[in-house]
């Protein structure tokens, strides 16, 4: 089965071909560093790996950009307001270069910890400040700018097509919109530089043709992606919120320079809500991988959790659901640990879950092809050998996983030893006061004909 994605652009499912035999040029927005990312943004993460991984199990090798925004993303979308990363700085007492390089670092070791794949390339907006100069000398030449007292703007007005990934309404928003313009000439037209306060220096700022300041947020994804993958390459992703202002801009500045969308395939994964909120990072309260650790949950079982909606879908987040994943996650790596060593794989199964994830990654259906391999009637051998290959893709670390050896602490042992006299006794009310102490104590103690067995509850 041919794979199949959905594109943004099109708002159609389309064959994928790639541009260029065999291989698959890949950017997907990255995270921006002045905090830790959310389990909302993770699931958008490992959309894009679940993404890239079913490019590599139908054989493409994939070139994976990823850009880490350290400068330029401003607390409103709408250009204005401070710099996110200037504004942690201010709260912490830290630099703004601590923390880009300190929340980096923690959002690669959260892509470890859910067997998310580093990109072939992770770059910073910071290490390509000529490059987006550059590009803005670019869009200026081809007479797309006009300079406010606060930056450089793109003049939207100017691009017949400017919208058409959001299938803005520009009119319309035009007319209903309060927001005060300013010096802006059209509610849609956005910075693609800007200036430096005069009277307040910036931590992070650098010289330019049209004076002292920082990059705009869009600038640097058109800038990367067109030094890494070219001007036209296969996939861009991104989340939901993407669609309507960051991409859009993306393919506004690249259409200026290079006259193309940018990407043949536009993929966005949509939202993880909790009590159909959206989590948001600026919200200041949200939940990351490290408070799933601190609650005793494999952060693999969040990645499980995730297979459950299609990526198309948003998805709910619950304990109840993540408590539920976990419970399947573990009954079925327990069940893969059992199988024992692979044989030789089941083809027909292959091509089922293949079938399931090219049709526009359709993983809800690809674990339960996953369920019906492993409650068959197939030898374990067999088992074991195809569910090693679907976790290529599924990346669940199934290869890896054995269960814990549970540590019973010696005063449990001999509380339960102690039982086991008194029983031997028939002195049936002590040792029932035994195993209430032992059940107090958080551990469940099971008669069975090879002696009694104690597991924590
Ligand atoms: P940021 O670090 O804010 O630049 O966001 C990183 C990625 O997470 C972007 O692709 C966003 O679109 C995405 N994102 C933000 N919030 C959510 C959410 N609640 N659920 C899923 N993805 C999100
Ligand atoms: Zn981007």
């Amino acid at each position: 089965m041919k794979l199949r994605l959905f594109d943004t652009y099109t708002r159609s499912v389309r064959d994928f071909e790639p541009l260029e035999d065999r291989h698959v040029g890949l950017y997907t927005c990255g995270p921006t560093v002045y905090d830790y990312a959310h389990i909302g943004n993770l699931r958008t993460f490992i959309f894009e790996d679940l993404l890239r991984r079913t490019l590599e199990f139908n054989g493409y090798t994939v070139t994976h950009v990823m850009n880490v925004t350290d400068v330029g993303h401003l607390v409103s979308d709408a250009d204005t307001g401070e710099d996110k990363m200037e504004k942690s700085a201010r709260r912490t007492g830290k630099t703004a270069w601590e923390i880009a390089e300190y929340y980096t670092q923690a959002f690669i070791q959260d892509c470890d910890r859910l067997n998310i794949k580093m990109p072939t390339v992770l770059c910073r907006a910071t290490d390509h400040i000529q490059e987006q100069i550059d590009f803005i000398r670019c869009i200026e030449e081809q007479g797309y700018t006009y300079s406010t007292s606060d930056g450089i703007y793109f003049d939207t007005s100017k691009l017949a097509d400017y919208g058409y990934l959001a299938r803005l309404d520009i009119e319309g928003l035009q007319a209903g919109s309060r927001i005060e313009l300013g010096e802006k000439r059209h509610l849609t037209d956005f910075a693609l530089w800007k200036f430096s306060p005069k009277d307040q220096q910036r931590q992070m700022e650098w010289d330019s043709p049209w004076g002292k300041g920082f990059p705009g947020w869009h600038i640097e994804c058109s800038a990367m992606s067109v030094k890494y993958l070219g001007n036209f390459f296969d996939i861009h992703c991104g989340g939901e919120d993407h669609i309507p202002v960051h991409h859009t801009n993306e393919i506004a500045q690249t259409e200026a320079c290079y006259h193309t969308h940018l990407a043949n395939f536009w993929m966005h994964g949509y939202f993880l809500q909790i009590d159909e909120a959206k989590m948001a990072k600026s919200s200041g309260e949200f939940l990351r991988v490290q408070t799933l650790i601190d609650r005793g949950y494999d952060p693999l079982a969040y990645r499980f959790f995730t297979f459950s909606a299609l990526y198309r879908a948003k998805l709910n987040f619950t304990w109840e659901g993540l408590d539920a994943a976990a419970k399947s996650f573990d009954r079925l790596r327990t069940m893969v640990y059992q199988w024992g060593e692979p044989g030789i794989v089941d083809e027909d199964y292959i091509d089922q879950f293949e079938e399931q994830v090219n049709d526009d990654l359709n993983f809800p259906r690809a674990l339960a092809v996953t369920w019906e391999l492993a409650r068959s009637s197939l030898p374990d051998a067999t088992k074991k050998a195809t569910i090693l290959v679907f976790d290529q893709v599924l990346g669940l670390r199934l290869a890896e996983w054995q269960p814990q050896e549970q540590v019973i602490p010696d005063e449990i042992l001999e509380l339960a030893a102690s039982r086991t006299k008194m029983r031997q006794e028939k002195r049936w009310a002590e040792a029932d006061a035994l195993r209430d102490q032992i059940i107090a104590a958080g551990y469940e103690i099971e008669d069975t004909p090879a002696g009694p067995r104690i597991k924590s509850l």
